[in-house]
């Protein structure tokens, strides 16, 4: 076997996720010899020894690699000239820092260091902020780039000699592990009391004392501050959401482990693998028993997450089980950060404070996903996976996509590297807006972009509309408006990395559209070029605007009586005849074919809901009313123009004709969304015999439903659709800035 010298490079995300120690050890067990160093694609390696250990380091760099690492090609050139290299050495850089320089999302703690954390003979032992290459805080703490201990939170910290032995100690697993500390040197915990006086002793064992005394207790995690609290009776959970003035939205839960978890919830091979992730997301788990844990949430489901920071660990080993842990944060305002605020924001809503001097510099709440067939299904791409890039072949230059409004976020480009933000709110709060304004800047100056593009929705009063125009004017720069639910569509094509055309469904709550009016029930053709709206439901008028939102039972009202029938059996006179005069005068009537909408008025016609005291409810509950194993639906009508109209007078006469028959509410929800299953393949029948398109994209808030979407997906493949949904971001509004992009950056 002959010795050789190869030339390798690396393109990809390598730089900032500990690949040149990892590539050092590599070599060393094979007994190679050369150097390493950063380029602007990424590395370039060259090493020198037999050829048969060459191709072997060569073959490997795909899938033995830091697990961060993200490896896009591998380029080797071998020569039989030595250069007689000895041993290994990483060189400097050869060019300008790094065009695509990674920053790592948040990482939950590793085996490693929970190792160290519970071994009594550790120099760390039961220091609350151990971390190393693997795992710790990132983005979280990071304030400018390059990324450097400077640059973030920990600069304040002067590493102590032991700490920084292992910080410049190639073979230490804390080789620049930018947050590395110790006891000696790093941050420190505090527990106070509600007036913020510091209380004496072990602070873990104070908190886990005053949870277990079903106390209120603030603990500051990665991205932010939260609520931890017991569940196991029901008066707990009632004062917090008395105090936090959240009347019925579900609370997420932290558990020791996933065998903690399976008390409560049915948890799959694959849902574990999620939840015990690096990236700790909140999973969705469906509840063990139906109706159980009423004071956590009014569904099926249970919001779970594990522990993922030190501190949450320590808690567990100090006793507790299962916490309720929720954003600390008023109403739907963002979630709370710093020290000096949560103090003065929560007193009256949490009785101690478990803080520590680690600033946050970057809000990120935590992700929260469905595990679908296996995969995961987002809901809010946050924690753990923000700022990792979403790659999108094809794309080209920088954009800025400023997304929609009520579940905002905004993406940004270059290239193929799709940089999309953090959970950020409801833009319509100024703090929240503020929020934004700010994160555009940081990510903009993170991965230096400077975006040649702009794009926002449609809807002239969104305040993300309202940023775009300001800059682009400012700026000079080209301002794209794209349609709501073509953005929807885009964002589930990127998702899947598809080109060409398809076939959309796009069913939210509002979206503005090319018309004017709101839109919700869609089916559209097109791609990343443009769009044709194909189908919609058949108008449905909204007494009130946005009180309709809210008071669902009027829109049902309004639908019975463009149906002709008598709103006032399940409304009463007074109200039906109220709602009537409205639409007959044409008093704040505005139409809208929003699948949402129709949910809502088919949950307070069924007598499951006739408030929503938050977005979606009225949905949710009717999903959750739904009767497992029925396979009936109702009938309906698709009328044609110039273009289909599902029309729902059939659909409302069956409905009142079950509520007449006394049938259950459970039976009439799952006949309705089995209908809207039934009704879905139709449509996509006609568009596909019209158009020839074949595949469809399933996006819009409405399939957060999964009961609609486990059973369209395989109805459709079943009829010889090829069936994309989302994976990658999230069907809701939250995944409308990477559509936006998508079609900035590959359409136009
Ligand atoms: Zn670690
Ligand atoms: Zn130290
Ligand atoms: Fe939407």
């Amino acid at each position: 076997m002959s010795r050789l010298r190869a030339n390798i490079k690396v393109n990809g995300i390598v730089q900032g996720v500990g690949f040149r120690p990892f590539i050092h050890k590599q070599i060393k067990d094979l007994k190679l010899s050369g150097w390493i160093r950063n380029t602007s694609e990424g590395a370039e390696i060259e090493i020198e020894g037999e050829e048969d250990l060459i191709d072997r380091f060569t073959a490997e760099l795909w899938t033995k690699k830091p697990f961060l690492a993200l490896i896009e090609s591998v380029d080797a050139v071998k020569t039989a000239e030595l250069a007689g290299y000895e041993g290994f050495e990483i060189v400097k850089s050869k060019a300008a820092p790094s065009r695509n320089t990674l920053i790592s999302p948040d990482v939950g703690i590793c085996e490693d260091c929970l190792r160290e954390l519970r071994d009594p003979k550790n120099r760390r032992y039961r220091y609350p902020f151990i971390n190393c290459t693997n795992c710790g805080p990132r983005f979280t703490i990071i304030k400018d780039v390059p990324y450097d201990r400077a640059y973030t939170t920990m600069a304040g910290f002067k590493m102590c000699p032991e700490c920084y032995g292992e910080y410049t100690d190639i073979e230490n697993r804390r080789y620049h592990a930018e947050p590395t500390c110790c006891g000696d040197c790093g941050p420190r915990l505090i527990y106070m009391d509600e007036g913020g006086r510091e209380l004496p002793g072990d602070p873990i064992k104070n908190a886990v004392r005053d949870i277990k005394d079903h106390k209120i207790v603030a603990v500051k995690g990665l991205g932010g501050i939260h609520l931890a609290c017991l569940f196991d009776d029901e008066e707990t959970p009632a004062r917090l959401r008395r105090r936090k003035q959240r009347d019925e939205k579900p609370f997420a839960i932290m558990c020791r482990d996933a065998e903690t978890a399976a008390r409560y919830c049915e948890i799959s091979a694959e849902e574990r693998a999620v939840l015990e992730s690096y990236r700790r997301p909140i999973v969705l788990l469906k509840k063990k028993r139906r109706g159980s844990l009423a004071q956590i949430s009014e569904n099926d489901y249970v919001g779970v997450m594990l522990p993922y920071t030190p501190v949450h660990c320590l808690l567990f080993d100090e006793g507790l089980d299962a916490v309720i842990m929720t954003s600390a944060n008023l109403s739907d305002l963002p979630i709370i950060y710093r020290n000096e605020e949560a103090l003065e924001k929560l007193s009256g809503i949490a009785d101690a404070f478990l803080l520590n001097d680690r600033d946050i510099h970057t809000r990120c709440d935590d992700s929260l996903l469905y595990v679908v067939d296996g995969r995961e299904y987002p809901l809010r791409r946050s924690r753990g996976y923000v700022p990792f890039p979403l790659t999108q072949r094809g794309a080209e230059g920088m954009v800025l996509a400023c997304g929609a409004e009520q579940k905002a976020s905004f993406s940004v480009s270059k290239g193929k590297y799709v940089f999309q933000s953090q959970h950020i709110g409801d833009l319509k709060n100024i703090e929240t807006f503020e929020n934004y304004e700010k994160q555009i800047g940081h990510f903009e100056n993170m991965f230096s972009i400077k975006p040649e593009k702009i794009v926002c929705d449609l809807h002239p009063d969104y305040m993300s509309t309202s940023y775009a125009e300001d800059r682009a004017a400012r700026e000079g720069l080209q301002l794209v408006r794209v349609q709501h639910h073509w953005a929807h569509m885009a964002s589930c094509m990127a998702d899947n990395e598809l080109d060409g055309e398809v076939i959309g469904i796009v069913w939210d709550g509002t979206g503005y559209g090319t018309d004017g009016t709101v839109w919700g029930g869609e089916f559209l053709t097109g791609g990343y070029e443009g769009f044709a709206r194909r189908a919609a439901l058949a108008p449905i008028r909204l007494p009130g605007g946005d009180r309709a939102v809210e008071e669902i039972w009027r829109i049902a009202v309004s639908m019975l009586k463009d149906a002709g029938l008598d709103p006032a059996p399940y409304f009463g006179e007074e109200r039906s005849a109220l709602i009537s005069r409205m639409l007959d005068v044409g008093l704040n009537s505005p139409v809208c074919s929003s699948m949402g909408r129709l949910f809502d008025a088919v949950s307070a016609l069924a007598g499951i809901r006739e408030l929503a005291s938050y977005e979606g409810q009225g949905a949710i509950l009717l999903e959750t009313a739904a009767a497992e194993g029925c396979s009936e639906s109702y009938l309906y009508d698709i009328s044609e123009g110039d273009m289909y109209r599902f029309e729902y007078r059939r659909l409302l006469e069956a409905i009142t004709a079950d509520i007449a028959a006394g049938e259950g509410k459970d039976l009439i929800a799952a006949r309705f969304m089995n209908t809207m299953v039934d009704m879905a393949l139709q449509i996509c029948r006609r568009i596909r015999r019209d158009s020839g398109l074949g595949r469809v994209v399933l996006s819009g808030g409405s399939f957060q439903n999964i009961y609609m979407l486990t059973r369209l997906v395989p109805m459709l493949e079943a009829d010889g659709f090829e069936v994309y949904r989302h994976s990658r971001v999230s069907a809701n509004d939250e995944g409308v800035s990477f559509g936006q992009l998508a079609i900035a950056a590959k359409g136009r």
